[in-house]
């Protein structure tokens, strides 16, 4: 019996760990393409840009940890996926069996079509804008999601001269409600941060951007985050399905079954979403890992963990629970005047989903709503003498 693990980030590291950790006593490979021992990577647009943090605080485990829990850490590119002799195959030639085989490849950077700038999603990239952040003085941010505006308040905190480029008319509009993006912009801009929305980029040169309407901003650094491309390419070229991310069912597998797929890379049935979602968060990679490895010693059951996420920009802490996908109606419990505040969304008259800027016991308290599938109506969610902790569930 194997389990071999594709993908060395926070998933695949996981799937290792929860399989050790569930008493899985077989042999164990995970396979990553990037040097060194797994780490995570939420810090390397946060405190690691602002020098707070260093790359050994980032590593999951130390090396130590993979030889006393007899995980065997292979640093190559997986090349092609045999179904048939369960095997993968490495870039160096070595091919390596399976029982099971779990797909953590995650996604990469988005690219822009041009010259000149930098992306960041692995340790190696963050060191290299971290240096080229110390020299900078104008530096132009392209993408006003998470990764935008988490480098953009990291070099804003350095002291440097920041403009945003937003394609859409405004901030993180994937994920949250108009009156978060509303109060984002209003943080970053109080701290002097260019906020350019619906700013549509034409060309980058060694000194400056060029945006539509002959619109220019001077730029020494130029980084963009403008999202992520799941790789899925080693699944469909093995014949396996593929939409937004890797299909899998509610145990997170794919029609081979021996073959998963988790995180990033994934696309899953949820019991928060009407369709298959894909979700990018480190929640979503650590309990899908989790289940898989709680499958692979015979405790198979669904995935249905509520998703969360959070982001970090200057001292603001935006912690996001649910799905909002499809809302039609939003209610805000406290005011943004006062820096704390909850944003509740509700989708035919349920609750889907919460953004808490800067009120964590909110969150903590959304993610059991939402969990049990808790009745709150819209009146209560806004009236901050409405006790959340003691809603009744369906
Ligand atoms: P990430 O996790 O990388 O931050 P998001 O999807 O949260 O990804 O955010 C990416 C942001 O980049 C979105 O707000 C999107 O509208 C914006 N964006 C995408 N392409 C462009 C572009 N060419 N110019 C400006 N903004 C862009």
């Amino acid at each position: 019996m194997a389990v071999v693990i594709i993908g060395g980030g926070q998933g695949g590291f996981q799937t290792a760990a929860s399989l050790r950790a569930e008493g899985y006593q077989e042999r164990i490979t995970l396979i990553g393409d990037e040097p060194g021992v797994p780490y995570q990577r939420p810090p390397l647009s946060k405190g690691f840009l602002l020098g707070k943090q260093e790359q050994r605080h980032a590593e999951l485990r130390p090396a130590a940890f993979y030889e006393t829990q007899r995980i065997d850490l292979l640093t190559g590119r997986v090349t092609a996926i045999d179904r048939v002799a369960r095997r993968v195959k490495l870039d160096s030639g070595e091919q390596i069996e399976y029982d099971t085989l779990v797909l953590a490849t995650g996604a990469r950077n988005r690219p822009l079509p041009h010259e000149g700038v930098f992306y960041l999603r692995t340790l190696p990239e963050a060191t290299e804008i971290r240096q080229r952040l110390a020299a900078a003085q104008d530096v132009v941010v392209i993408g006003g999601g998470f990764i935008g505006l988490e480098v953009a308040a990291a070099a804003r905190t350095l002291g440097k001269q920041v403009t945003v480029v937003e394609g859409q008319p405004r901030l993180m509009a994937r994920v949250v409600a108009p009156v978060v993006s509303e109060y984002f912009r209003g943080q970053h801009e109080a701290k002097g941060v260019d906020i350019l929305l619906n700013a549509v980029l034409l060309g980058i040169s060694e000194k400056e951007v060029l945006l539509e309407e002959r619109t220019r901003r001077p730029a020494d650094l130029v980084i963009a985050g403008i999202g992520v491309v799941p790789n899925v390419e080693l699944a469909r070229e093995a014949g396996l399905p593929v939409g937004n991310g890797i299909t899998v069912d509610e145990y997170l597998r794919t029609p081979d079954e021996r073959i998963f797929a988790i995180g990033d890379c994934a696309e899953s049935p949820s019991m928060f979403a009407e369709d298959l979602c894909r979700l990018e968060s480190v929640q979503n990679a650590v309990d899908q890992a989790a289940c898989v490895a709680k499958a692979n010693v015979g405790h198979r059951a669904p995935y249905g963990a509520v998703p969360w996420f959070w982001t970090d920009q200057y001292d603001i802490h935006l912690q996001m629970a649910g799905l909002p996908t499809g809302f039609d109606q939003v209610v805000t419990r406290g005011d943004p005047e006062s820096r704390k505040f909850s944003v509740f969304y509700f989708r035919g008259g349920k609750l889907c989903a919460v953004d808490s800027v800067n009120r964590p016991a909110d969150h903590l308290a959304a993610r059991k709503l939402i969990g049990a599938h808790a009745t709150v109506s819209p009146d209560q969610a806004k009236d901050e003498s409405f006790d959340l902790k003691v809603s009744r569930a369906e």
